[in-house]
């Protein structure tokens, strides 16, 4: 396993839009062993492919819901309700704001076995789908922040 570097805001590869994983090898399985560490190691919830500068349809997420998820190919085929909170990225280190995203979804995607599974989400295993999977399409959440970035506090770091 090995830490990757996170690509930051201002890099191109994070507004491009990531391909199909066709099947899981050595390599896919290698980048999914390094992004759940590198996502852990920088305290983050989710991590994209496309922020450790691979253009592959990979994410992996954690909200400390005693699940580590893995999606391929990820597809949101339901929200429902809203939530307005406070987001950040590991794309973007220092910043925060408030985004509105769906408070629940439901997301069809393939495990690290290539085994199709849906997965419902609320509140923050939602937005971490949603905001993971729109960096797959190049999407960040800065394209949605309501009233402005914000500072975090130098205490929370
Ligand atoms: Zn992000």
């Amino acid at each position: 396993m090995a830490i990757r570097q996170i690509r930051t805001i201002g890099d191109d590869i994070l507004r491009k839009e990531c391909k199909p994983v066709k099947a899981v090898d050595q390599r896919t399985k290698q980048l999914i062993e390094d992004m759940l560490e590198t996502m852990y190691e920088a305290n983050g919830v989710g991590l994209a492919a496309p922020q450790v500068g691979v253009l592959k349809q990979l994410v992996v997420i954690d909200v400390e819901d005693g699940n580590q998820y893995v999606l391929i190919n990820p597809e949101i085929i339901e929200e429902k309700g809203s939530q307005t909170g406070e987001e950040g990225c590991l794309s973007l280190p220092g910043k925060h704001g408030t985004v509105t995203r769906p408070n629940y979804v439901k997301v069809r995607a393939f495990d690290e076995n290539m085994q199709q599974y849906e997965l419902e989400g609320e509140e923050l295993l939602a937005r971490a789908i949603c905001h993971e999977c729109a960096h797959l399409k190049g999407g960040l959440f800065v394209d949605l922040v309501e009233g402005g970035l914000k500072d975090n506090d130098k205490e929370e770091e």
